[in-house]
């Protein structure tokens, strides 16, 4: 077996990253894929959408990247088939306390054996351009990109792929653009708006992929997944809006 290795980046906060690395990991989880999400955020939110606490959590990231503790003593199982390799407030130190040669290889190193234990493998990042997300890039193969189309918000996608391109040319000649996915789109200005038409010709003239599925805003639905405490591919898998994430888990499926 040999992951799908995949991270969720962007430079910009409150896009989803975390809401769509927990959402897809239980699709897969529930097809008999064994799946592992790796937290690279310091916020912890990937342990909170399985119901878990992040400061009472002992063994995280932090600990395999800057002490040198085996990614398996960290890894914990959070539903059947889900694992998850945390991060709490500790990993705000990382690129602080990180020391030595090959500062942007650490997290390849530390996780790359565990490609042959994992079908897909899903990163989720903080929102920086910084030395994590370089040791993310230089780690995954494929990158989606979540983004919020607003008008002239195209130019925030630019930063990413800059950084992108850098790891690409220097540390990790096999990483690629799976697809930039279009989130908090305002369903009443029509998922078919102006402004996702103009992020679509843009991604086009760029030549990189824009996902034919878009996550729609719905603040409704955030107040249902946190009174659940599990993703809602989970406890709602009816629910209207978990249907784009299904919708999403195939078009990735049909590319990866
Ligand atoms: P990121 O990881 O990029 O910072 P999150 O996934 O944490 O972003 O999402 C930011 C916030 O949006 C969270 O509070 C989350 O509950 C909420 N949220 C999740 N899905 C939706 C949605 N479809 N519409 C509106 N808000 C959402
Ligand atoms: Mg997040």
């Amino acid at each position: 077996m040999s992951a799908k290795v995949i991270a969720l980046s962007t430079n910009k906060g409150g896009v989803l990253k975390t809401s769509v690395t927990a959402h897809l990991a239980p699709i897969w989880a529930k097809q008999g894929k064994k799946v592992l999400i790796i937290d690279m955020d310091g916020q912890g939110n990937s342990a909170m959408s399985f119901g878990k606490i992040p400061k009472k959590i002992e063994d995280t990231m932090y600990d395999v990247l800057i002490d040198g503790m085996a990614a398996e003593v960290a890894i914990m199982n959070v539903y059947e088939n889900i694992d998850l390799l945390p991060s709490n407030k500790k990993m705000r130190f990382f690129e602080n306390d990180l020391k030595g040669p090959n500062k942007l290889l650490r997290l390849k190193n530390a996780v790359n054996h565990l490609r042959k234990e994992y079908d897909v493998i899903l990163v989720d990042s903080p929102p920086t351009l910084g030395t994590t997300q370089g040791n993310i890039l230089a780690f995954v193969d494929q990158v989606i990109i979540p983004f919020q189309p607003e008008p002239f918000s195209q130019l925030s996608l630019v930063e990413i792929v800059e950084g992108i391109e850098d790891i690409q040319e220097n540390l990790n000649k096999e990483l690629r653009i799976l697809g930039i996915l279009a989130t908090l789109v305002d369903s009443r200005a029509g998922l078919h708006s102006e402004t996702i038409q103009e992020a679509r010709a843009y991604c086009d003239k760029k030549g990189w992929y824009m996902f034919e599925t878009v996550i729609p805003r719905s603040i409704r639905f955030a107040t249902e997944l946190k009174r659940n405490g599990l993703p809602a591919t989970i406890s709602l898998p009816k629910h209207p809006m978990v249907q784009h994430y299904f919708e999403l888990a195939k078009e990735i499926e049909e590319r990866w």
